[in-house]
């Protein structure tokens, strides 16, 4: 049996009139096609609200991908809107929110990409600079204008973590994020960094494999292969 992973959907509303329109959970397709190709069973999951029933989700699966997304309202981590805050919607967040701490209390390995890896920082008791012009120092080009799957910026890996063994001490990342993590949660290492010190990568030290990664390896896996291992000790781990 290959391992079902669960990926928590968003949701969009679309139409003009909130007559017309309609509530609609989505997946980015990249994500379910990045864990089909590494061995996996993708599995979406619907925005609950009950901790019961979302316990039952989680229950059905092996690990869970956290995917990319909009902003976290700050209100769930105890701040308030920055001004250059992007769109929130806290349905979504704490929904999301409850299921990785039901993920990580039933020690099911997890991945976070993107919005992914700075919700499990939040969860852990950790923030985010808002938006990087709130970052302390000047910074690096973290929106990049290039194809979705061409690495932009170049990252530097603490050799002896999970993105150290998968990937030795640097690697060409693509870029696509306006905020990035601040303090980190809770035995929470940051196992990444961009050349301008921004946290590219965290893991957490108590758990076999729960890893965040601020890039998107399962938009640049669309077009080689660089990124495939990542995955594949992902759903290893899930095994
Ligand atoms: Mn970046």
């Amino acid at each position: 049996m290959k391992p079902i992973i669960g990926i928590p959907t968003h949701l969009m509303f679309i139409g003009s009139s909130p007559s017309g329109g309609k509530e609609i959970s989505y997946c980015n397709e990249d994500f379910s096609l990045a864990i089909s190709k590494s061995g996996g069973i993708p599995l979406l999951l619907p925005t609950l609200e009950s901790n019961e029933d979302i316990l039952s989700q989680l229950l059905l699966c092996d690990g869970i991908l956290l995917p990319g997304g909009d902003d976290i309202n700050p209100l769930l981590y105890g701040e308030e809107p920055s001004s250059n805050l992007g769109e929130v919607y806290s349905r979504v967040d704490q929904y999301e929110m409850t299921l990785t701490h039901f993920a990580l209390s039933h020690n099911k390995p997890i991945l976070g990409i993107c919005r992914g890896c700075q919700l499990l920082n939040i969860v852990l008791g950790g923030n985010v600079y808002q938006d990087l012009s709130e970052y302390p120092t000047t910074h690096l080009k973290h929106s990049q204008k290039a194809r979705r799957y061409e690495a932009t910026h170049t990252i530097n890996i603490q050799p002896d973590s999970l993105l150290g063994v998968l990937f030795g001490n640097s690697l060409e990342v693509n870029s696509f994020h306006h905020q990035a993590i601040h303090n980190l949660g809770k035995n929470l290492v940051a196992t990444a960094h961009a050349k301008d010190n921004v946290i590219e990568g965290i893991q957490l030290m108590t758990k076999p494999f729960v890893l965040g990664v601020q890039w998107h390896p399962e938009i640049m896996l669309g077009n080689s292969h660089a990124m495939l291992p990542l995955f594949q000790a992902f759903i290893n781990s899930c095994k």
